[in-house]
This record gives C-alpha cells, sequence and structure tokens, in this order.
C-alpha cells in the first residue's frame, strides 16, 4: 500500500496570504504530499519583540483561507499549547500519530529556515522529516550554503510563481488604509476588516 506523505505548514499567518497558499500548493504538487496540515504558531519563541495577534484570529483566517480544499487542513497542536512551542515538539506529535519521519515534510520561507540553527533542539529536526523551504521573489538565496551538511542534506527547495506579498505588507496596508482585496483570500478579507486587525499594529 501507497504511504501517505504528510505536509506541515509551518508559519504564524498573521495573516495568511496567498503567497503563502501558492507555497504550499506548489510543494505539495512537486513532492506529491498528499495531505498537507497548516500549523499556525501558537506563543513564538522567537516573536516576543512584536503584537502578534492574537492566535485565535490567525487560526480562524487560516481556517477561511484554506476550507474546501481537499487535500489541506489546519491543526490547532501549536496553540492550544499552553507552553511556548517549538517545531521539534510538533514533528514529534505529528510522528506519534504513526506517520513516519520519511514520508513527513516541514514547510516554511526561506528567511524561517536560514534561521533554523537557533531553533529548540534543531539539531534532531532532520532525523524527523524532510525539510521544504519556498523562496519568496525578490529575495536573495544566499544563507543556505551556511547551513550545516546534515540540515542541507534533507532539505528541499521550491521555488513559488511570482507573487510578491508578505504578511507584514499587509498589514501595513491595511494600517495606512489600503486596500488588500487579491492579497488574501476574500473571507480573510472580511475577517480582518469586520474584526479591526491591523489597524493599530
Ligand atoms: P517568520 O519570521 O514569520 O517568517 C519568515 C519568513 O518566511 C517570512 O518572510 C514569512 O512570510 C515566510 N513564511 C513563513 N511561513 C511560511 C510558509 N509556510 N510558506 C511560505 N513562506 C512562509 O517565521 P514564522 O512564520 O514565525 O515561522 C515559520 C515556521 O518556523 C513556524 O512553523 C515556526 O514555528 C517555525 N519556527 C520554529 C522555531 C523553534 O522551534 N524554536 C523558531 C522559529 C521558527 P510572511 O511574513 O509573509 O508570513
Amino acid at each position: 500500500m501507497k504511504a501517505i506523505k504528510t505536509g506541515i505548514m509551518g508559519g504564524t499567518f498573521d495573516p495568511i496570504h496567498y503567497g503563502h497558499l501558492l507555497a504550499a500548493e506548489e510543494a505539495r504538487i512537486n513532492l506529491g504530499i498528499d495531505r498537507l496540515i497548516f500549523v499556525p504558531t501558537g506563543d513564538p519563541p522567537h516573536k516576543h519583540n512584536r503584537n502578534i495577534t492574537p492566535a485565535e484570529d490567525r487560526y480562524a483566517m487560516t481556517l477561511l483561507a484554506t476550507a474546501g480544499v481537499l487535500e489541506y487542513s489546519v491543526s490547532r497542536i501549536e496553540i492550544d499549547r499552553t507552553e511556548e512551542t517549538h517545531t521539534v515538539d510538533t514533528l514529534r506529535a505529528f510522528l506519534d500519530t504513526g506517520i513516519r519521519p520519511e514520508d513527513l515534510y516541514f514547510i516554511t520561507g526561506l528567511d524561517a529556515m536560514l534561521s533554523i540553527t537557533s531553533w529548540f533542539e534543531y539539531e534532531k529536526i532532520p532525523e524527523l522529516c524532510t525539510l521544504v523551504t519556498a523562496r519568496r521573489p525578490g529575495y536573495p538565496v544566499s544563507g543556505i550554503e551556511k547551513l550545516p551538511e546534515f540540515i542541507r542534506s534533507k532539505l528541499k527547495y521550491i521555488e513559488i510563481p511570482q507573487f510578491a506579498v508578505s504578511s507584514t505588507e499587509i498589514r501595513t496596508r491595511v494600517m495606512s488604509g489600503k486596500g488588500i482585496r487579491f492579497l488574501v483570500p476574500h473571507l480573510v478579507e472580511i475577517y480582518i476588516e469586520s474584526n479591526n486587525l491591523y489597524k493599530n499594529f
């Protein structure tokens, strides 16, 4: 029987946008991933210096953005954790459900991946999954060569279609009264408006 390949799409998703969705879909197609689980971060240890939108809002927006896509789901595993969340613990929790490390993929943005050597127990991560990173158009790709060989050997790299949008840019646009139509899914745009998110970021 063919093993089911699981992709974990990790991110703060503050907010989720079409760049994330394009990266997720490109990874799914390129790597033959059967199911993709979006995992919004809970209390990111590396982001204590900025106001993060409450996890429940980021989770709701991720649900709205992915609803109706058969292969996609959203996990509360990190937002329900009361302690600080670490990718290594999340990966272990998924492996505990019976997934084999060779069938597990962790996908995130290049700039996040480049900081992996500062993550909690990062040395263990390449034993638990294959790492996948998406390059944001316009960002230099330099830096990967500085990662240790045991990480690089487990790192797959996907090119995403040219779609230069970032969560920071979306927050800035909302704060300055600019529209975000066609940068995020319509329901996410409505959620941001209805809940007055990013007005005073
Ligand atoms: P981030 O600093 O917010 O994101 C870094 C860059 O990657 C940003 O440009 C971001 O774009 C982009 N990005 C983030 N997630 C992406 C995705 N899934 N697909 C494509 N691009 C993405 O990093 P983060 O989102 O907080 O963290 C990313 C992942 O790394 C999370 O799963 C987090 O838990 C993990 N992480 C773990 C540790 C740890 O275990 N100690 C430490 C750091 C990060 P946008 O700004 O547009 O989103």
